[in-house]
């Protein structure tokens, strides 16, 4: 079975050649709106073919968690029964879907629950797709937009599925369709450096942003397996190079880890290593995920981004939002499949 939020709007014209072209933008907007095929208002045979041959609801809401804050956590259900997290984010500046690449991740970070069973399998352009719309969807009415920003911080490494990310990329931004601007969107990487090389020269004006973690190649291999492949100053080459390409300023993920990454000397590294970059770090508070690293307290979270502050680097302490929902990365799925075993 074929998935249809999977063709742009050119190729479904092509792919479904034998109905009347109308059809083709009918059927595209039927994605958006998340409409079964009882929904379509086609002629019964044409459906029933169509049914046949394609999915055209690839991603299904399986459980919504609500957070005190808003916040929403989704676990979605995908047509060949896996699940994947989806999580939206009420905020004053526009609402934030966070989304999933891959059923699962094969990178290996100590700290993150999304690769704690590996990886199942790449999401496909249209599921991606579809995740954004069932979820607007679920936000407000189905025929508008109820988002704002698209951040792709979610399971999975977007670079280790990088042409289903970069077609899903063509398709959240085509104007026939839900028209994101690519200022909107927020790609985050654990530094696949010679993806961020090829991504760059496709100039999409996102934001990349790279899970930094460690200011040494030492620390950064015992918690990021990646580190093992390429160095940071290969790594942030790489962004300097995608900053260049694209005139964005780069975020770095930094989340702090008490004793691994935390020290004075660590604040001095960061601001030698952002020298002369455009860019911000986001400081996180680690979400502990059962093993053994250990978070650091708010206070001295604050007072690290404060020292940066001091040093001239740009840093915030990113707020943490649905932590009593397992808002981070995996926490759900990876709790809700140990439930199911
Ligand atoms: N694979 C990509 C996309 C995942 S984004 C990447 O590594 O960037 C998810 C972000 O949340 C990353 O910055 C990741 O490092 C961070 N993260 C994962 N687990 C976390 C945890 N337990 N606490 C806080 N942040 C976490």
């Amino acid at each position: 079975m074929k998935i249809l939020s999977d063709f742009t709007l050119d190729e479904l014209k092509n792919e479904l050649a034998d109905l009347p072209k109308f059809r083709a933008k009918q059927i595209f907007d039927a994605i958006l709106q998340v409409k079964n095929f009882d929904e379509l208002n086609i002629p019964k045979s044409d459906k029933e073919n169509l049914q046949q041959k394609y999915i055209l609801k690839p991603v299904e809401i399986f459980k919504t968690l609500t957070s005190k804050d808003g916040t929403k956590k989704y676990l979605l259900k995908l047509s060949d029964d896996n699940i994947v997290e989806c999580v939206y984010l009420k905020q004053n500046y526009g609402n934030t879907i966070c989304m999933s690449t891959q059923v699962g991740c094969k990178m290996g970070c100590k700290f993150c629950a999304s690769t704690l069973n590996g990886c199942v399998r790449n999401l496909s352009a249209g599921e991606m797709l579809s995740t954004i719309a069932v979820v607007s969807a679920d936000n407000g009415k189905r025929n508008e937009r109820n988002f704002t920003n698209i951040v792709l911080m979610g399971s999975g490494e977007p670079f280790d599925n990088y042409e289903n990310v970069v077609k899903w990329l063509n398709l959240i931004t085509d104007k026939n369709g839900f028209n994101v601007s690519e200022r909107n969107i927020s790609l985050s990487t654990c530094g696949l450096v010679d993806k961020i090389y090829e991504f760059a020269k496709l100039k999409f004006n996102i934001t990349l942003c790279l899970s930094l973690h460690a200011t040494t190649d030492e620390t950064r291999k015992t918690i990021m397996p990646i580190a093992n492949r390429y160095t940071i100053k290969e790594t942030i080459d790489a962004l300097k190079f995608y900053a260049g390409k694209t005139g964005r300023r780069v975020v770095f993920e930094y989340c702090l880890i008490k004793d691994v990454n935390n020290s004075p000397a660590d604040i001095l590294r960061l601001k030698e290593l952002t020298k002369g970059l455009n860019c911000h770090v986001n400081v996180i508070c680690l979400n502990p995920n059962g093993g053994p690293l250990k978070a650091t307290t708010k206070d001295e979270a604050l007072a690290f981004v404060k020292t940066l502050n001091d040093n001239g680097v740009s840093a915030t302490l990113r707020r943490s939002q649905g932590s009593d929902i397992e808002g981070a990365c995996g926490m759900l799925r990876a709790k809700t499949l140990n439930k199911l075993k």
